[in-house]
C-alpha cells in the first residue's frame, strides 16, 4: 500500500472534513461493490483501495499519521489507544447469514488477506452499509432489597430487567431486507432498531439470593446483559442490598441485638429470654455482675456461611433495666441494701 494518495482515491481535498470522506466513500463503495460488479476485477481492486484509503482517513488517530508521514504512517507508533480496538474486531462466525447472495465468509477471506492493517484491526468492509450501533456489551447491575430476614434464610425473586438485546428483525445487521429475505444494498435501514441493530428487550427471570448473603453481594449471571449489534453479550449483576432492621445490627455475619436485664438478674445471675433473628425463643445465661454493655454470645445465631465467610455468632448486648413502679415492700428492701452499701439515698417516705 505503499506511495498511495488516500485522499486521490476517496476523490475529496486534504481539507475534506469527517462527514465528506464518509459521504466519498459510501458513494464510491456502492459504485464499485463486487456484489454490483460481477466477476469484474478492475472494480474489485478499485473497492479494495477504497475501503483501505477510508479505513485510514475515518481514523483520527491514523490520518493524522498519514497526513504526517504519508505512505511511512503505519511503522509510526501509535499514541495511547489508538491500537487495534477489541470492539472492531469480529470474526466471520458472528454473522451467519449470507448478505445479499454472495458467498460472505469467501468474499471476507479474500478481502481480509488484504485489508488487515498493520495495527491488527481488521477492516469491516461493510461498515458503511451497515449502519448497526458500535455501543458495546455491557455489564448491567440490577439491585435488589432484601430484609435481615431474607438475607439469613435465602430468598428466590422474580426480575424483570430490560437490556439491549439483538434487533430480531435484521440479526444486529441494521439493514433491511429485500423481497427474497436478504440483505440487500439498497434496501435501506431496518425499521424496526432504525438501523442500530439493537432493541431494547424485557427479561424476565428468578434470582436465588443464598443464605447469609451481605448488603453489597454481588451475584454475577454470566452473559446476561446488554449485548451489543453482533450478539457479544455483557454480564448481568445482581446487586443485593439488605435493608436495615429494627432489632438486628450486623458485623460481617455476626448478629448483635440488645437485651433487657433486670438489674435483680444482673446482680445475682439468672436467665433471660431471647428471640434470634430466625424467630426462635431462646434461654440466655446470665453470669453475676454483668454490666451495662457488655455481651453475651449465642455460638451459632449468626448469619449462616457464605462465599468463604464462615458462620456468625449472635450477640446480646446487656441493658440493665430498673423498675419505675416499685411496691412499698421493695421500696423497703431497696432502701435497706442502700444502707448496708453506705450509698446515699433520698430518703422521701
Ligand atoms: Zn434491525
Amino acid at each position: 500500500m505503499n506511495g498511495k494518495d488516500y485522499y486521490q482515491i476517496l476523490g475529496v481535498p486534504r481539507t475534506a472534513t469527517a462527514e465528506e470522506i464518509k459521504k466519498a466513500h459510501r458513494r464510491l463503495a456502492r459504485k464499485y461493490h463486487p456484489d454490483l460488479n460481477p466477476g469484474d476485477k478492475k472494480a474489485e481492486e478499485q473497492f479494495k483501495l477504497i475501503q483501505e484509503a477510508y479505513d485510514v482517513l475515518s481514523d483520527e488517530e491514523k490520518r493524522k499519521k498519514y497526513d504526517q508521514y504519508g505512505e511511512m504512517w503505519q511503522q509510526m507508533p501509535f499514541g495511547a489507544g489508538a491500537g487495534p480496538r477489541p470492539g472492531t474486531q469480529y470474526t466471520t462466525s458472528d454473522i451467519p447469514f449470507d448478505f445479499g447472495g454472495i458467498n460472505f465468509e469467501d468474499f471476507l477471506g479474500q478481502f481480509f488477506s488484504g485489508g488487515r492493517g498493520r495495527s491488527g484491526r481488521v477492516a469491516d468492509p461493510f461498515a458503511e452499509f451497515r449502519q448497526r450501533s458500535e455501543a458495546p456489551a455491557e455489564d448491567i447491575v440490577f439491585g435488589i432489597d432484601i430484609t435481615l430476614e431474607e438475607a439469613y434464610r435465602g430468598v428466590t425473586r422474580s426480575i424483570h430487567v430490560t437490556v439491549e438485546d439483538v434487533c430480531p428483525d435484521c440479526q444486529g445487521m441494521g439493514q433491511r431486507r429485500n423481497s427474497r429475505g436478504q440483505f440487500d444494498l439498497g434496501a435501506g435501514v431496518c425499521p424496526r432498531c432504525r438501523g442500530t441493530g439493537r432493541v431494547p428487550a424485557q427479561r424476565s427471570g428468578q434470582v436465588t439470593i443464598p443464605p447469609g448473603a451481605w448488603d453489597g453481594l454481588r451475584l454475577k449471571l454470566s452473559g446476561q446483559g446488554a449485548a451489543d449489534a453482533r450478539g457479544r453479550r455483557g454480564d448481568l449483576y445482581i446487586q443485593v442490598r439488605v435493608l436495615p432492621h429494627p432489632k438486628f445490627e450486623r458485623d460481617g455475619q455476626n448478629l448483635l441485638f440488645d437485651v433487657a436485664v433486670p438489674y435483680t438478674i444482673a446482680a445475682l445471675g439468672g436467665e433471660v429470654t431471647v428471640e434470634t433473628l430466625d424467630g426462635q425463643k431462646r434461654q440466655l445465661i446470665v453470669p453475676p455482675g454483668i454490666q451495662t454493655g457488655q455481651k453475651l454470645r449465642l455460638s451459632g445465631q449468626g448469619m449462616p456461611a457464605l462465599q468463604g465467610r464462615p458462620a456468625g455468632d449472635a450477640f446480646a448486648r446487656v441493658r440493665i433495666t430498673v423498675p419505675r413502679d416499685l411496691s412499698e415492700r421493695e421500696r423497703q428492701l431497696l432502701q435497706e441494701l442502700a444502707r448496708l452499701r453506705n450509698d446515699t439515698i433520698r430518703s422521701t417516705k
